[in-house]
């Protein structure tokens, strides 16, 4: 059964007189374990469909099913709670808290969900162990690369044991050799069991997901579609 199920969806903004249709009729099926790629160029509609799935952002019209849930008619406090559960977010620029070592980072969300302190450490250093960053718990952002931060914020993400990934951009900051190296963790976490939803205007990147749609003026199309062959 699948994990998201996006039924005609509609979003549009309104920017003085005009309107701007920024998805126009989505829908897509979504299972457990899948690894999905959506490609498309700027202003394409990826962060409003990104701002859906991650319930940041409700349909104007449409459906979209999380777990079965239907989340359009859910208030904003029963969204966070959905949102803290089921989703871990991974961000183009890592959105690490300076101030906070690599381990109190990946503890975060943890925090926000009522984990106690000796669960959340524990959890934590696991998630950190699955980037390969255990033994850097205890080191500031400022204080690791790029890559590394990144594996970080990945750990942070996988915290909280969500049943989806989604990464908008994952590999944006970074080199294509570090790319490389983040986009095979990714890889390894959906050959663990993680459903990834991966965001990127980068037909490299997307083309190593084992599913690919591409989104063009608020549609989508399986395969990539013409997109492709224009790129
Ligand atoms: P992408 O992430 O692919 O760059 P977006 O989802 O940000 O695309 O934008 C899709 C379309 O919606 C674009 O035409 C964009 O200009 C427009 N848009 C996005 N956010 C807003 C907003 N807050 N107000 C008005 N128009 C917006
Ligand atoms: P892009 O992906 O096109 O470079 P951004 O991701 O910076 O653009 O932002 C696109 C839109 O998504 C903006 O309208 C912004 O307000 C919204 N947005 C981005 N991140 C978040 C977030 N964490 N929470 C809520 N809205 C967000």
């Amino acid at each position: 059964t699948p994990i998201i199920q996006i039924r005609n969806l509609m979003k549009t903004y309104k920017l003085g007189g005009e309107t701007v249709r920024a998805l126009n009729d989505v829908s897509i099926e979504i299972d457990k374990g899948e690894f999905l790629a959506i490609i498309g160029p700027s202003g394409s509609g990826k962060s409003t469909l990104m701002n859906m799935i991650g319930c940041l952002d409700l349909p104007e019209s449409g459906t979209y099913l999380l777990d079965g849930k239907d989340i359009g008619k859910m208030n904003d406090n029963q969204l966070a709670v959905i949102r803290n559960q089921k989703i871990g977010f991974i961000f183009q620029n890592f959105n690490l808290l300076t101030k906070l070592s690599a381990l109190e980072n990946v503890e975060l969300p943890l925090l926000y969900a009522g984990i106690p302190a000796k669960e959340r450490r524990e959890k934590s250093l696991e998630s950190l162990e699955k980037v390969g960053l255990r033994e850097r718990a205890g080191h500031l952002p400022t204080q690791l690369s790029g890559g590394q931060q990144q594996r970080v914020a990945i750990a942070r993400a996988l915290a909280g044991n969500p049943s989806i990934l989604l990464a908008d951009e994952p590999t944006g900051a970074l080199d294509s050799k570090t790319s490389q190296e983040i986009l095979y963790l990714i890889q390894e976490l959906n050959e663990l069991g993680h459903t990834i939803i991966l965001i990127t205007h980068d037909l490299t990147i997307a083309q190593q997901a084992k599913r690919m749609v591409s989104i063009q003026d608020g549609q989508l199309q399986e395969n990539g579609g013409e997109l492709i062959g224009n790129m």
